[in-house]
């Protein structure tokens, strides 16, 4: 009877290939689907695991069981499964890690064990002949049962073998248990009226007004019914015990709304909008295909993408809209709740473990058709993708850079391939790799070249820092230029935007007696002085260090405070303006949940005259009065070793320079920098893309970088500098062996340019060529020899497919 055996594929969130194959129970079939979550034995332990598809087992083997199914539905679709095993096969990667970085997080239920007291424990306790470290022990288990790994890990530690020979006492014993998945449907109990007569007796009046107001309002949430009808409280009991009225379980939604957002009204196109809206909606009805919309800032992107949602969902379709994850909290998807009202699911990182699983749910269950959000948003699990659109594409936020180092934007052609949808890239200052892919016709190019309503772009002009660098204080950074332009633009009411790229109050203190820098001690970087907490810190281990700290080479006590941050410019602002409101926005004032809506909400009602920012203000955000731009140091990241410095430097400048001017008044930027003559600057002056792109891409071509190749990073990290670099040759070794004649270079192993974070020595090995294949085969290969050979287990290897920063 083949019919009664039902096989499934299971994918288990452990760093394994797999998938296992395990037997569904009868009474767990119903639940069974690919993309369910479930939980199965797995070695001595339970984990949890997702179907990736049915049938029996290769080979005859003894087949274990599902133990139950998690979800009220299926989390992915079996659409998903292919976009999963592509994932994995080209970010190298395990595909439970794969299905684990799809889905939103807080899911995983994993098994652990616990230490119990026995009663006789509890009795030897008691007894003063009990050894004092046994009783310690004792004590400390008391009546909870504790982990292991909290024993084992404490300070000091719990002897294992301690533990053991009190479990042969008969003293504790160990067993496991699940830990709960911090996200899951949130229950609530709802009570209703149950029909039929009332009985003769015990239906006073309080009982009677409830069953009245439950046949009236229908089933009620038993928390609702307390707070409209306090006497419920009391009456509620009895009543369901006379059986007049049944309790059930019900699934709520978390909502994560914020302000009531108002419904609006469509503008009429501009013949450019039409254009486009044309053109990539005619593709919706034949299949795949990538566009790539080129369009200045503020010439209306997003109605466009509205009008091709809403097209795509016309013809029957849902849709996804990716967007940096900043300009979401901004305003973005306030603009499509007030077009799409409750059709839209909205995910990003803003959301808690419950919201964001309670709108995987609600998308799972085909209760909306569009999806928008951040990068893990590519990972929604919608049917029938018509549309996928991709926000600022150049952003670099949609590249992970941890775990899984995926990056959003191709996953979006890849998905939308598979599904047979269109993708439509968007940005004013495109990628060089899209901005290729459309010059050599794999993207079709769709171009929005005028801001609505004909609003010219701001005038840019440069003032050369290197002229002021003598001048006392402030002025080094605020130059009498821009203090000028800044005193103009307020006295007219309207408001200054300055930008600088690097957070806190200096960025360089160095010690005044021998000008050695201040550096942290897990990391190889300088600490930034942060004036609002008073103390170092390290950016990229948050080591922190107080104010009155001194120099560890020569003890010197006076730390002299070089570099300027945002911190220190908001300060020299304030000094200069004593009497304008001035708003910092970075990383530091944004820290808590609902800051940043609170500065952007006091910038859009002008109680903000000048807002200072890191690059988090360069994205999306529609200002009207907001006519000057400052840009403090345009060549903050223009020398930073990675080839792509340059076209980050002209993205974000463009990016910036694109908020001024966005209203009916003309906007205007004055651009600081060191090197006025440099290239990228020069375009960005110009607003001129087409000049940047042909020179970075000639530049590249030379070089030979991407575009032109692929890059694949192989970082190497351990604690003990010696062995780091050892493994690092290791495998280079490895690979060498394995390199084919020609096609792929390796470069390294060298030190990265950041030689330490966190502790851990860093090297690297850089593959380039052309073929990602013949990569890939070459590493996978070479990690396999890597392992088996053995002798390194606490190195740390990560790889990174098409690496976006190189550090
Ligand atoms: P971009 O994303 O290209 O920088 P936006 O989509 O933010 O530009 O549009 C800029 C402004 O123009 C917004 O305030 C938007 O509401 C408005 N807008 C867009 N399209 C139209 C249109 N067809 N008619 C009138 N206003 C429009
Ligand atoms: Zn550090």
């Amino acid at each position: 009877m083949p019919d009664a055996t039902c096989y499934a594929q299971v994918t288990v969130t452990l760093p394994l290939s797999g998938p296992y194959t395990y037997l569904v129970p009868d009474h767990l079939r119903p639940h069974a689907a690919v993309g369910s979550r479930v939980l199965v034995p797995f070695g001595r332990r339970t984990v949890t695991g997702y179907i990736t598809a049915f049938a029996p087992p290769s080979k005859k083997i003894r087949v274990k069981k599902i133990i139950d199914t998690l979800d009220p539905c299926p989390l992915f679709t079996p659409g998903m499964v292919p976009l999963f095993q592509w994932i994995a096969d080209y970010y190298i990667a395990p595909m439970g890690d794969v299905i684990k970085t799809a889905l939103p997080g807080g899911l995983n239920v994993v098994d652990r064990q616990v230490v119990s007291l026995t009663t006789s424990g509890t009795r030897a306790a008691a007894d003063p002949a009990c050894p004092e470290t046994e009783k310690e022990l004792l004590d400390i288990l008391g009546n909870t049962p504790v982990p292991l790994k909290q024993l084992l890990d404490s300070e000091p530690p719990i002897p294992r073998s301690l533990i053991k020979v009190l479990e042969n006492k008969g003293w504790v014993t160990v067993t496991r248990e699940l830990s709960t998945a911090r996200a899951r449907a949130k229950m609530e109990t709802v009570a209703e009226a149950a029909s039929g007569p009332l009985p003769k007796k015990g239906v006073t009046e309080k009982r009677q007004l409830l069953l009245d107001f439950l046949r009236v309002h229908g089933p009620t949430a038993r928390a609702d019914l307390n707070r409209k009808l306090p006497s419920a409280k009391s009456t509620l009991g009895p009543m369901v015990e006379m059986g007049l009225i049944h309790l059930s379980e019900d699934r709520v939604e978390r909502s994560p709304l914020g302000e009531e957002i108002v419904p609006d009204t469509p503008p009429s196109l501009t013949d450019e909008q039409q254009q486009v809206v044309s053109t990539v909606s005619a593709q919706l009805s034949s299949g795949y295909a990538t566009f790539l919309l080129k369009g200045v800032t503020g010439s209306g992107k997003t109605e466009v993408y509205m009008r091709l949602v809403e097209d795509a969902l016309a013809a029957g379709k849902t849709a996804v809209v990716l967007v940096p994850e900043i300009a979401l909290i901004a305003q973005t998807d306030r603009r499509f709740k007030a077009r799409f009202g409750d059709r839209i699911a909205v995910l990003h990182s803003g959301l808690s473990d419950g919201e964001r699983y309670d709108q995987w749910v609600k998308i799972a269950e085909k209760r909306v058709s569009v999806v928008i959000g951040a990068r893990s948003a590519i990972f929604a699990p919608l049917t029938d993708i018509g549309l996928i659109v991709v926000d600022e594409e150049h952003d670099g936020s949609y590249k992970q850079e941890s775990g899984l180092r995926y990056n959003a934007r191709d996953l979006a052609a890849v998905r939308a391939r598979m599904e047979g949808a269109v993708v439509l890239l968007g940005s004013a200052t495109p990628s060089i790799q899209s901005a290729w892919n459309a010059r050599t016709g794999k993207f079709k190019e769709v171009l929005l070249t005028k801001r609505v309503n004909q609003k010219p772009m701001p005038e840019i002009e440069v003032v050369d820092l290197k002229k002021y660098k003598d001048l006392p204080g402030i002025h080094t950074f605020l130059t009498p230029r821009l203090v000028e332009a800044m005193t103009q633009t307020l006295d007219r009411d309207e408001q200054v935007l300055l930008f600088l790229n690097r957070r806190g109050f200096s960025g360089a203190p160095i010690c005044a007696h021998c000008g050695e820098p201040l550096k942290c001690r897990h990391c190889d970087v300088s600490m930034t002085f942060h004036k609002g907490v008073n103390a170092f810190r390290c950016h990229i281990c948050g080591y922190f260090e107080p104010a009155k700290t001194h120099c560890r080479i020569c003890n010197g006590h006076k730390i002299k405070l070089l570099g300027s941050g945002t911190e220190k410019v908001e300060e020299a602002v304030k000094d200069i303006f004593p009497h304008k409101n001035v708003a910092r926005m970075d990383q530091d004032t944004t820290a808590r949940r609902g800051s940043l809506l609170k500065i952007l909400k006091g910038v859009r009602e002008k109680q903000v005259d000048i807002v200072v920012g890191t690059q988090m203000i360069a994205k999306g955000h529609d200002f009207p009065d907001i006519t000057l731009v400052g840009v403090i140091c345009a060549d903050t990241a223009l020398n930073l070793p990675d080839f792509r410095a340059g076209e980050r430097t002209f993205q974000l400048l463009a990016q910036v320079a694109g908020r001024a001017g966005r209203g009916d008044k003309p906007g205007r930027v004055i651009l600081q920098t060191y090197v006025p003559d440099h290239f990228t600057i020069g375009c960005a002056v110009d607003h001129d893309a087409d000049a940047f792109y042909t020179q970075e891409t000639s530049f590249r071509r030379a070089l030979a970088y991407p575009p032109f190749t692929r890059i694949i990073l192989v970082r190497i990290a351990d604690k003990n500098s010696g062995r780091c670099r050892t493994a690092a040759q290791k495998l280079s070794g490895l690979l060498w062996e394995r390199r084919p004649d020609q096609g792929i270079a390796i470069m390294g192993p060298a030190e990265a340019p950041l030689t330490r974070a966190m502790n851990r020595y860093r090297w690297q090995i850089l593959l380039k060529g052309e073929s990602p294949s013949a990569m890939k085969k070459m590493i996978t290969d070479a990690l396999a020899a890597f392992r088996k050979e053995g002798g390194f287990s606490g190195v740390s290897i990560s790889i990174d497919v098409d690496p976006y920063a190189l550090g």
